[in-house]
């Protein structure tokens, strides 16, 4: 078996920027663990990778802070087994985590090259499970709804009706919302066709472009 140099980093981000930090659910923590962080980020940035920041993954995207893609996926409550739509796939890195907690994810990305440089990089790692589109994921994924989940990992100028209205009946959605510079993360809920939201934290995120976005 090969050893992984980069294991020491990733155990520390889990300790030290995940786990002190709150997050609670050990599936999530273990998910973390596992998924190599640093090959999904461009490689004069590897030894950045396991950083307690962002990071810069092209085309003037970034890939989120370890902690808040970990706090929107404990936020999910993923048992294994949901049907999740992801808006932003990006650099692949929370598609990762999500097929490692066993989600059906179906993810969307307004960029081509970011769209396919994911999928090769996902496949490459042997991730399978996760279906891929290229367009306004603002919009959803109207034939593949409803969805248990939806994660949208862009900041949106107001919650997208679309989005809402693709997530099925006990469904979560986390989701920024807010104004260009920052946002408030809000965990969304369908619950007897009423759809309540609680703000979570504050947070920086990417403009969500398209039709629903900005
Ligand atoms: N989850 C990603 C981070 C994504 S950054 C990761 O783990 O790396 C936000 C992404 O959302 C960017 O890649 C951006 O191109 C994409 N995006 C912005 N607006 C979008 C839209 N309307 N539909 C789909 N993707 C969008």
């Amino acid at each position: 078996m090969s050893v992984d140099p980069f294991e020491p980093a990733r155990r520390k981000m889990v300790e030290e920027q995940l786990a002190a930090r709150g997050i609670r659910d050990r599936r999530v923590l273990e998910a973390f663990g596992r998924v190599p962080r640093h090959r999904f980020v461009p490689v004069e940035l590897r030894d950045r990778a396991y950083g307690d920041h962002p990071l810069a993954i092209g085309e003037g995207q970034t890939i989120s802070q370890p902690y808040m893609v970990a706090c929107m996926t404990e936020l999910l409550e993923l048992g294994g087994g949901e049907k999740v739509l992801e808006v932003g796939t990006g650099s692949g890195y929370q598609t990762a985590v999500l097929l490692e907690l066993g989600a059906e994810v179906l993810t969307v990305e307004v960029e081509p090259e970011l769209a396919a440089g994911a999928r090769e990089r996902l496949e490459g790692l042997g991730y399978r499970g996760a279906r891929f589109r290229v367009g306004d994921g603002s919009l959803g994924w109207r034939e593949e709804s409803p969805f248990d989940r939806v994660i949208v990992t862009a900041g949106a100028p107001s919650l997208p009706v679309s989005l809402t209205g693709q997530l099925g009946e006990g469904g979560l959605m986390a989701i920024p919302v807010g104004g260009e510079e920052e946002q408030d993360l809000l965990l969304v809920r369908r619950r007897e066709g009423r759809v309540e939201r609680r703000r979570i934290c504050g947070c920086v995120f990417v403009k969500l472009r398209g039709e629903e976005g900005w």
